[in-house]
């Protein structure tokens, strides 16, 4: 069942003690009980907080152990007030102002859990789109005024792929890609849509494979600007994210990390008509503790690969 704080208040008078956010990421994780990780006995003797060894193999795992809150030092208690903060605002929160509202003394802490926690908003395979799709690419970036442009070195290129339902937008992905090769959009698309639904695009070259990996390839629009002339639905996703990225972080991402900023996105705008801030926070908790921990290097390591 899904249990989660409808109200800043209910949030506050929830979560204000650890053993109460140790208990709720417990009923998160094990919704049908604990589970041994290494057994998968369902029985295990609680040690001291959080800490539970298994009556079978007596392995010792806790509630964080194997989630994004593996080893952390700071109290979940926090965690959980980042987590409501990111998730309770529409527009989302920035590392600075985080910090302040959490009181930590520590910028690259509060930096590393955004990171840790936007890579905790995508599930990979599990979200991918079906039937009418419309993909595209933008340039992000390398636009703020000021900064000597260097042209497309200076930007990314991101497809964008939008799912139609009654010829209106439903779902996005997005994707960073290196260039605009019929390989990388390929990729991208492998990753974002689920085969056997039908991608519509321009008539840029890049997209002439599709059919062979078992899309049903449309083209609506003759001309083919990479970055350019953007199809209606996905243009208006593409200056929703530029907007998003000016107004939450003054447009001061690092370009390096913009995979994260884009995952962010991805979750917020899927999640828009969720009456319900609370199940966003719900939703968050949840895959944060369903996937592996992030160590922090890998999170500077993923920009390399983009
Ligand atoms: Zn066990």
């Amino acid at each position: 069942m899904e249990d989660y704080p409808k109200t800043l208040l209910e949030f506050e008078e929830r979560f204000g003690t650890e053993e109460a956010c140790i208990q709720y990421l417990f009923n998160v994780r094990w919704p049908e009980g604990f589970r041994c990780p290494h057994c998968g006995c369902p029985r295990a003797w609680p040690m001291r907080r959080g800490l539970y060894r298994c009556v079978h193999c007596r392995f010792e795992t806790s509630v964080t152990a194997g989630t994004i809150f593996q080893d952390t030092r700071k109290p979940l208690r926090l965690w959980f007030r980042a987590i409501w903060l990111l998730t309770s605002q529409k527009y989302g929160a920035n590392a600075l102002g985080l910090q302040r509202v959490l009181g930590l003394n520590n910028y690259r802490t509060v930096w590393t859990w955004l990171h840790k926690l936007r890579h905790a908003m995508v599930r990979p395979g599990r979200d991918q789109l079906f039937d009418v799709i419309r993909a595209d690419e933008t340039y992000i970036g390398g636009e703020k005024p000021g900064k000597r442009g260097r042209g497309a070195a200076g930007k990314a290129l991101v497809v964008i792929m939008v799912e139609l339902k009654a010829g209106k937008t439903a779902w996005i992905r997005l994707r960073r890609v290196p260039d605009a090769s019929g390989h990388s959009l390929e990729e991208a698309i492998k990753g974002g849509v689920k085969t056997g639904s039908t991608v519509q695009t321009d008539g840029w070259g890049g997209y002439s494979g599709l059919s062979k990996l078992g899309y049903t390839h449309e083209i609506i629009r003759k001309e083919a600007i990479v970055g350019k002339n953007l199809l209606p639905e996905v243009n208006r996703v593409a200056s929703l994210i530029k907007r998003w990225l000016l107004g939450t972080y003054q447009g001061g991402i690092h370009l390096s990390h913009l995979d994260y900023y884009l995952d962010e996105y991805t979750f917020r705008f899927n999640r828009r008509t969720s009456y319900s801030r609370g199940k966003l926070f719900y939703r968050l908790v949840e895959q944060a503790a369903a996937i592996k921990p992030i160590l922090s290097r890998d999170i500077c390591s993923r920009v390399t690969n983009p």
